[in-house]
């Protein structure tokens, strides 16, 4: 016999009362003690949203029945015996009470036949007791149903929400199982349907198939793994052509345990660094390591919830590794080149070197210099992290095929047609041109300051963060009555209509609350970046030579968010081969 009640002083010290709120903590309860017994295949089968009933087979150990006969009691455990066992427990759940609290709350039926046994013992219970009691042929393993929830308690019974409510939890419930637990094959049935089946898979994005939509697959980049030495990550995320308007596809797994924690998720989000738009979500799985001395996750009964040591360092590495991750998919994507040696039909411009990738040993710059004055200067030193650097050895091709419409820069691509947005594209660059060279810019003296007049109520709105201009390369002086003298601007915003930034600016410090020094900082800040490089970029319409745009497509490739442009829109756009092939009925 396995199984041991423990002594009565053991037990209180179990901070105790599982309360069992809703049919999913019932399952959560039933397949960690399937995963427990060792199982391979787990069957769940619910009607209603498990709130008429729920029903759990595995093909694990088993129990004797002496050890089925006590389960059910109150601290009864086959996984420790002492209080400081729990600090070392590897498997799930309250020891020892779980199946006490369900049963006290419904009727139950076990069956189950131990390796050892040549029958099946079948056990039914109400309210916790044994009504019933047979030996049946069964295979080695455990079925638990649950019926009648709550049918003794019928104020909790009230507390029940809708079948499809109670549904959606178990439904993200077993999803969680199914991502943490890829060699085990789990299916779920609900109202007679199955819904998911799920057999063993060797890695989480085939999982992720199994259980999200259909396209998800096409869209998943495995995260990178990262060089801390703390927290190891791994899991996928989904790209940026992917949005859902729910958090409902992202998982977190702290210690192969599904945690909820929101900030894990804000700091994924953020590794999006807008591309996303508001509203809309990535699905992502990512499974945390980390020395189980950082973090606490007995901090709810339920432990999902999740508390670390040192959470700002969980979440910049959470943020670093999707930003990275979507950089190298994004060169992975585009790596993934031919080159060209056939001279194409169409050529308006010839051949030149990879815009997205690092710039190749001869570059075709030369040619700038036919160039009288180029269109923004050209990035010397880029101040920024250079994502690319490390993979100037490769050797790829795009050829621009020419600009669309004034707007669109078309480049022939392996895998199709790459579109990019001028404008947005142009914008990014400048953006991350002005976020490096914070407080550095280079700025132009005027010969003749230029003067605004406000009016009074702008003029006093403005007047407290002269200074935030400055920081930007603006010099501004207050000058007569209302009014302001624009002495100097950046190089790089010659071109810029001042007075326009600074009433937008003056209508964001309005919105904008002051009392949160750092976060108002924050915005106008960004604010202002954004409508300069707004101001400053090519504008749809712009007519550019093919010596701009390459510039232009080498700057994007250094940047390192290009995907969107400071306001979220997208800058590129791939239109690839097999939509097009499908559009011309050449493929199905
Ligand atoms: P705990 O999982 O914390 O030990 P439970 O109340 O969940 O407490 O389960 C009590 C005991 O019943 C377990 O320790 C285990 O020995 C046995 N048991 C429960 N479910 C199963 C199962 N599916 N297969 C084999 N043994 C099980
Ligand atoms: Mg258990």
């Amino acid at each position: 016999m396995i199984i041991k009640q423990l002594p009565a002083h053991e037990a209180q010290k179990i901070a105790a009362g599982e309360v069992v709120e809703r049919p999913a903590n019932i399952v959560k309860e039933l397949i960690e003690n399937s995963l427990d017994a060792g199982a391979t295949r787990i069957a769940i089968t619910l009607e209603e949203g498990g709130k008429q009933s729920i029903s759990i087979t595995d093909n694990g150990s088993g129990m004797i029945e002496d050890d089925a006969r006590i389960c059910f009691h109150r601290h009864t455990t086959s996984k420790l015996s002492t209080f400081d066992e729990l600090e070392s427990i590897t498997t799930f759940g309250f020891r020892g009470e779980a199946l006490a609290s369900i049963c006290s709350v419904a009727k139950v039926t076990l069956t189950t036949r131990h390796a050892s046994n040549t029958e099946g013992l079948k056990l039914t219970l109400n309210a916790g007791t044994i009504t019933q009691e047979a030996a049946v042929a069964y295979q080695q393993g455990t079925t638990i149903t649950i019926e009648d929830l709550f049918f003794n308690v019928p104020a909790r019974k009230k507390f029940l929400k809708t079948a499809v409510t109670e549904w959606n939890h178990n439904a993200a419930l077993f999803k969680a199982f199914c991502l943490s637990n890829l060699n085990v094959h789990f299916s779920l049935t609900h109202d007679g349907a199955l819904v998911y089946n799920c057999p063993p898979v060797s890695n989480i994005e085939e999982r992720i198939a199994q259980l999200f939509d259909a396209q998800i697959e096409s869209q998943l980049i495995p995260l990178t793994p990262t060089q801390n030495k703390e927290i190891e990550l791994s899991g996928a995320i989904t790209g940026t052509h992917y949005a859902r308007f729910d958090r409902s596809g992202l998982f977190f797994f702290v210690n192969n345990r599904w945690v909820k924690n929101y900030k894990l998720s804000t700091a994924l989000i953020k590794g999006y660094l807008n591309v996303l738009q508001p509203g809309r979500f990535p699905s992502a799985v990512i499974s945390l390591q980390v020395d189980p001395k950082l973090v606490d996750i007995n901090i709810h009964p339920k432990k999902e919830e999740v508390q670390f040591l040192h959470p700002r360092i969980v979440e910049t590495t959470i943020t670093e590794s999707v930003k990275n991750s979507l950089e190298k998919s994004l060169s992975h994507h585009l790596k993934k080149t031919v080159t060209l040696s056939t001279q194409p039909v169409y050529t308006p411009f010839e051949r030149f070197e990879s815009p997205f990738l690092s710039p190749q040993p001869q570059p075709s710059y030369t040619r700038l210099a036919k160039l009288p004055e180029p269109f923004f200067e050209p990035l010397q030193e880029p101040a920024y992290t250079q994502t690319f650097v490390q993979e100037e050895h490769e050797q790829d091709s795009y050829r621009l095929i020419g600009q669309f419409n004034k707007t669109y820069l078309l480049l022939e691509h392996p895998e199709g047609l790459f579109i990019v947005d001028q404008h947005a594209a142009h914008e990014r660059v400048l953006y991350e041109q002005f976020c490096a060279r914070f407080k550095n810019q280079e700025t132009v003296q005027l010969m003749f300051p230029h003067i605004i007049t406000l009016n009074e109520q702008d003029f006093v709105t403005l007047q407290p963060h002269l200074e935030l201009f400055k920081d930007h390369g603006i010099a501004l002086e207050e000058f007569g009555q209302n009014q302001l003298a624009i002495t100097a601007t950046p190089v790089y915003a010659k071109r810029i209509n001042l007075e326009e930034l600074i009433q937008e600016v003056v209508a964001t410090i309005k919105t904008t609350d002051t009392t949160d020094r750092e976060g108002f900082f924050k915005k106008i800040t960004e604010h202002m970046r954004a409508q300069m490089a707004c101001k400053a970029a090519v504008k749809a319409g712009d007519e550019l030579s093919e010596e701009k745009i390459t510039q232009l497509l080498k700057d994007l490739q250094k940047t390192t968010n290009r995907f969107s442009c400071p306001h979220g829109r997208p800058t590129s756009w791939l239109l690839d081969t097999l939509s097009i092939e499908k559009k011309f009925k050449r493929k199905l």
